[in-house]
């Protein structure tokens, strides 16, 4: 990372009027990271490293963390649910005070967090890392008891074995149908990883059904890899509605598992329903997100433009032209602490680089990835031309199956990092 001058920083940054007194020079720092997830848990790990004198405080809501990554692998029948869950030992081990409890509230004018339990905590600064929530008003229809008919199994844990138990109990011949939400949302390749893993699972133990998408775009990442490896590998067994073919859901019924289009109605014997989402709730309240439902942050900090000392990171940012991924959380964590010890430092942060990289399986042994670089320009994050890709179209099945066990290499990776 290249360091920048306070001077340029206070230029370029617009939430440099926030740029306060440096907090270390008065005593203790206290810095509060809400979400235990995989931007919250790290940023959490490396703000302690960097500055081991203050008091990091994680509030997370569930002991046990349930992983989306590999999630769509335990809804195929490919892996335990087991596999995904990961606590939060490690953290205390190193000096964390871990709090299982949910943040109910911010005030930022008076840095305080007041926690469900009715307790209150002061902060000098805060990390809002709270993921994503359902947008329960978006679609007609889909409500909290719609997802107990017609499960969405975007946040991990009850929602996904709620949908792999729906399909282990489909007949054979059934239709499983998917909708997927417009842009943005969490995981832009999830949708078409979970058709795929649940096209492996249906062509070899239920081979007379079919999976139909329903679609509210026209276009959707690693679009051809994705569509190639469908012909190739599950013929006439997923169809996908685009945007402009009628694919857009516009309500659904659950107790007949019908889901509504502006051109026809499907009635599915496995519906899953993956809706428009927003920030997690508390981002809302806190007045950190804006009419989009997401928070708008500085692209060198991660700090929120809309409230001081608050920095925002993972899905509930507005990250430019990241992506919602963990290993994009991962990355802004990151950089993120690492601003936040600059600052308290009174010191300029660095001009950050960012990585991510998103693998999916088409099948157990048939992995493809995307992979991106990003950096601020003119307070937003762009792509870094050149810097990324996908795998390529004529790949060999060698290469295919290397790209998979890479995938479960990462995902070995970014949870021992995050949580061992
Ligand atoms: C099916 C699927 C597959 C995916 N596959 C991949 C993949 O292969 N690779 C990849 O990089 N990404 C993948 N993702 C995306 C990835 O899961 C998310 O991008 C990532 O979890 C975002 O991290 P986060 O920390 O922002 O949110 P989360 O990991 O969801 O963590 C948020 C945490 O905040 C807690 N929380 C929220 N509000 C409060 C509150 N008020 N008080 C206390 N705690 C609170 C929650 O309990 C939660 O633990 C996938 C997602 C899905 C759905």
């Amino acid at each position: 990372m290249m360091r920048m001058t306070r001077r340029a920083f206070l230029c370029a940054s617009p939430s440099a009027a926030l740029f306060g007194a440096p907090v270390l020079a008065q005593g203790r720092a206290r810095i509060v990271v809400i979400g235990g997830g995989f931007a919250g848990t790290i940023c959490a790990r490396e703000l302690q490293r960097a500055i081991p004198r203050a008091t990091v405080t994680l509030i997370e809501a569930n002991p046990i963390f349930t992983a989306c990554p590999f999630s769509n692998s335990v809804i195929a029948g490919l892996r335990p649910i087991g596999g995904q869950r990961f606590g939060y030992d490690a953290l205390r081990a190193e000096g964390i005070v871990v709090l299982h409890d949910q943040a109910k509230a911010i005030d930022p004018q008076r840095r305080l967090v007041s926690l469900s339990g009715d307790s209150v905590l002061g902060y000098d600064r805060l990390v809002a890392a709270p993921g994503i929530d359902i947008r329960w008003d978006a679609l007609p229809g889909y409500d909290e008891s719609a997802a107990e008919l017609m499960p969405h199994a975007w946040k991990a844990g009850e929602q996904t074995i709620l949908l792999r138990r729906q399909l282990e109990a489909m007949a054979d011949g059934g239709t499983v149908v998917i909708s997927a939400p417009a842009n943005p949302f969490r995981c832009p390749p999830g949708p078409y990883e979970r058709a795929s893993l649940i096209a492996y699972y249906l062509k070899t133990t239920k081979p007379r059904s079919k999976l139909i998408v329903l679609d509210a775009k026209d276009n959707f990442s690693k679009q051809r890899l994705f569509q190639a490896a469908w012909q190739q590998l599950y013929p006439g067994l997923i169809e996908w509605v685009s945007l402009s073919n009628g694919g857009k859901v516009t309500s659904v019924d659950p107790r007949s598992r019908t889901l509504a289009t502006d051109f026809a109605s499907h009635k599915a014997n496995v519906a899953n329903v993956i809706p428009p989402q927003r920030a997690g709730h508390i981002a809302e309240v806190a007045g950190i997100s804006d009419a989009t439902g997401w928070c708008p942050i500085d692209s060198i900090t991660f700090q929120s433009r809309l409230q001081p000392d608050i920095h925002v990171i993972g899905d509930a940012a507005i990250a430019g032209a990241m992506p919602k991924s963990a290993f994009a959380a991962n990355a802004q964590a990151k950089v993120c602490a690492a601003a936040v010890a600059a600052l308290l430092h009174d010191e300029p942060p660095s001009l950050p680089k960012l990585i991510n990289t998103c693998y999916s399986l088409v099948a157990p042994d048939y992995g493809i990835s995307i992979a991106g670089v990003y950096q601020p320009v003119d307070g937003q994050l762009v792509d870094v031309q050149g810097a990324g890709g996908v795998s390529p179209a004529d790949a060999a099945p060698d290469f295919r199956a290397l790209e998979a066990s890479y995938a479960a290499a990462w995902f070995r990776t970014i949870t021992a990092q995050t949580f061992s």
